[in-house]
């Protein structure tokens, strides 16, 4: 008989895994005990009190189905076609009501889980080699779509100071785009920057993107959070009305505020019947040996609140708040760094959209902040907006104001 120390250790040798970009900072913010720490990192919604709410309807849904007799069985691996069919017509707006356009959404746990099976879907289905997509970008990206088995290719985004859009830079980089590439683009508040193509841009991005024949995936995890729940929609409306077809990743982590539930869907959005239903069926054969099917709890609540017109009325309004506080603070931020730091411009952070901004911080400044301030933000410069509050503005800007000299 072989003794134990006489195995072979397969564990022991393994390195050990630096931690995540995002989650490890916060990891880090919860062991300082420094009072009045500062947490601009992770993508969470916080309030003036630095809490992260449970949305009303949100409670009232839950309610609701707490006195029900709902069942705990499993979902069909595409999830509820209640659901579904809410889901869709929320992403697509108007357009998934025209017959010339055809959409199947699956539900999915979280928008990152809808990432990744639009990554396995158009290299499996559509036999992509590779996927384009911003530099910056949201730090998971990358890795999902190459744990998807995707090439990944970058365009440039942002102008040389980092704070405004090149668009000539992204059209540059799309020239060595090959057909049958896919092309990944944040639907509305680009995660890290905040800055968005204008109506404009998103026309002529999508002339570029069908001339080239790239298959178009959105990730649209911040609906409501630019403009409204329509206007958010309008790249993605504009690109299928004009002939193309798309995948749409959606999450509901932020606009329902359902982060730990994993709530979100993939649409393939097709201009034939036959498209849609294909597409559909392949994205359940994927799903299928992934997770098998969605969780139950929170596609309840979302399909809850969106079938009933006074709860949906409840969250479009919640939703409004938070997409308008968040836009006050950019503008209060501006106001006081200009109080403490008035060589520094930061007129842009009004200009941009969401929950993050690139400050235009050095990673040498994000680390000071850090050290000196307990003030944590991404070393990429990137700030959570609503992480601001009235009782810690007036120390975040003035420790701004002092690293930044
Ligand atoms: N895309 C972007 C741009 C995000 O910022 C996030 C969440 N931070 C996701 C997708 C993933 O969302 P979820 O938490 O629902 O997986």
């Amino acid at each position: 008989m072989t003794t134990a120390s006489a195995l072979k250790q397969r564990f022991s040798p393994v390195a050990i895994n630096p931690p995540d970009s995002i989650f490890g900072l916060l990891d880090e913010f919860k062991k300082d005990s420094r009072a009045g720490k500062i947490n601009l990192s992770v993508g969470v919604y916080q309030d003036d009190t630095g809490k992260t709410p449970v949305m009303k309807a949100v409670r009232i849904a839950e309610q609701r189905m707490m006195d029900s007799d709902l069942s705990k069985n499993y979902l069909p691996i595409g999830g509820s076609a209640k659901y579904n069919d809410q889901v869709g017509r929320l992403v697509l707006g108007e357009t998934a009501e025209r017959a010339d356009i055809h959409w199947a959404t699956l539900q999915t746990p979280g928008g990152t889980m809808s990432l990744r099976i639009a990554g396995e879907v158009v290299r499996r289905v559509l036999d992509a080699k590779a996927i384009w997509m911003s530099n910056p970008t949201w730090a998971n990206h990358p890795q999902i779509f190459e744990a998807a088995g995707l090439t990944v290719r970058q365009f440039g985004y942002l102008n040389s100071e980092n704070t405004r859009l090149d668009f000539q830079r992204i059209v540059d980089s799309l020239q060595n785009a090959q057909p049958g590439e896919a092309i990944l683009l944040h639907a509305v508040c680009h995660n890290p920057t905040g800055v968005d193509l204008s109506r404009e841009q998103w026309i002529e991005l999508n002339r570029l993107i069908q001339q080239k024949d790239l298959i178009p995936v959105f990730d649209f995890a911040y609906q409501g959070f630019g403009t409204d729940l329509i206007e958010d929609a309008f790249p993605i409306q504009h690109f299928v009305q004009t002939g193309g077809e798309a995948l749409v990743c959606n999450s509901f982590s932020k606009n329902f505020g359902l982060y730990g539930e994993r709530v979100g869907g993939i649409t393939c959005v097709s201009q034939s019947e036959h498209g849609a239903k294909a597409m559909n069926s392949q994205t359940q054969a994927v799903i299928r040996t992934i997770y098998s099917n969605p969780p139950l709890h929170g596609g309840q609540i979302v399909e809850t609140i969106l079938s009933d017109s006074t709860l949906r009325a409840q969250w479009e309004s919640e939703l409004t708040e938070i997409t308008k506080r968040i836009s006050e603070l950019r503008s209060t931020f501006v106001q006081t760094m200009s109080r403490f730091a008035p060589n520094h411009d930061f007129q842009f952070i009004t200009e941009q959209r969401g929950m993050f901004s690139y400050s235009g911080l050095t990673a040498d400044q994000v680390d000071r902040l850090k050290n000196e301030y307990a003030v944590y933000a991404l070393r990429s410069g990137r700030i959570n907006i609503a992480g601001i509050n009235s009782g810690n503005l007036e120390p975040l800007c003035k420790a701004i104001a002092n690293v930044m000299g």
